[in-house]
C-alpha cells in the first residue's frame, strides 16, 4: 500500500490543489478553517503538521503561532512536501515553519513536545493507523490537542446518497482524467475513502491510542469528520 500511495500522490503533486478545489468545490478550505478553529492553537505554540502535503493547515496554524511559535510541516513524499515548502517560501513564513519528510507511522519527535499535532486527509493513507495515531498521542503535550480530520461514514445526505455515490465513483475519476490526465489516482482516492474507519471506529481507535478523550464533529453530513483528541 506504501508503494501505491507513494505513486499517487507523487503523480497528482502538480495538480493537488487545483484538484482540491475543483474536487470540493472549494468546500475543503472550510472544513480546514474549523479544524484549525479547533485546534486551540495561539501564539508561542509548537504544531506538527502531518501529512501535511502542500501546506494548507501549516500556513493557518503559522498564522497563529506567530513568531513565538513553530510550526512543523511533515510529509512522506518529497514532491508533496516540496510543494508545500515551496508555497511558505513564496509567503513569506519562513521564519516559524520548518519541514521534515516523515513517516506518520515513525514520528521521530520529543514526547510530550507539541501543543497540537494534526493530520488532514493524511490517516487514510497510512497503512498502519494505530501506530500513527499512538505515535500522534505520544509526542502531543499534556493539555494539547490532536486534530483528525478525515472523509467519513455520512450520515446526512438528504437523500443524496445516490448523488455523493456518483459524484465519487463517477465525476471524481473523470476530472482527474480531464484536469490532472490521471484518473488512477483519483480512483485510489475515492477507493481509500470508502475503506476509511467511520467516526465511532476511529474515536476507538484514537482511546485505545493513548488519547484521554476524543470529540467528533461531522461537516457536511458526514461526508467529512473532525476528531480532536485530548490528552490529559
Ligand atoms: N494535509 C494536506 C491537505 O489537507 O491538503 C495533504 C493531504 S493529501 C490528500 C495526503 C498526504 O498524505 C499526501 O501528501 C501524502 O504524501 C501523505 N502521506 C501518505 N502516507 C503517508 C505517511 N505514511 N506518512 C506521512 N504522510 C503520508
Amino acid at each position: 500500500k506504501a508503494g501505491l500511495v507513494g505513486e499517487v500522490f507523487s503523480a497528482v503533486a502538480p495538480h493537488y490543489d487545483l484538484m482540491n478545489d475543483v474536487m470540493s468545490m472549494g468546500i475543503h478550505r472550510l472544513w480546514k478553517r474549523f479544524a484549525v478553529s479547533m485546534s486551540g492553537v495561539r501564539a508561542g505554540h509548537r504544531v506538527l503538521d502531518v501529512a501535511g502535503g502542500s501546506g494548507d493547515l501549516t500556513v493557518q496554524f503559522a498564522k497563529r503561532v506567530g513568531k513565538s511559535g513553530k510550526v512543523i510541516l511533515t510529509d512522506i513524499n518529497a514532491a508533496m512536501l516540496d510543494q508545500g515548502r515551496r508555497r511558505i517560501i513564496d509567503s513569506g513564513m519562513v521564519s516559524n515553519v520548518e519541514f521534515a519528510l516523515a513517516d506518520a507511522m515513525n514520528l521521530n519527535f520529543d514526547k510530550n513536545y507539541f501543543n497540537c499535532v494534526a493530520i488532514a486527509f493524511g490517516l487514510r493513507n497510512v497503512t498502519d493507523k494505530k501506530k500513527a495515531l499512538a505515535g500522534m498521542a505520544r509526542v502531543l503535550a499534556p493539555a494539547g490537542r490532536a486534530i483528525i480530520l478525515e472523509f467519513s461514514q455520512p450520515t446526512n445526505l438528504c437523500g443524496l446518497n445516490n448523488i455523493y455515490d456518483w459524484y465519487s465513483f463517477k465525476m471524481i475519476p473523470f476530472l482527474g482524467e480531464l484536469i490532472a490526465r490521471d484518473r488512477a489516482s483519483y480512483q485510489y482516492l475515492v477507493e481509500s475513502i470508502r475503506k476509511h474507519p467511520d467516526q465511532e471506529t476511529l474515536k476507538q481507535m484514537m482511546l485505545e491510542s493513548g488519547f484521554d478523550e476524543v470529540q467528533v464533529y461531522n461537516l457536511s453530513g458526514g461526508i467529512v469528520a473532525l476528531h480532536v483528541g485530548f490528552k490529559y
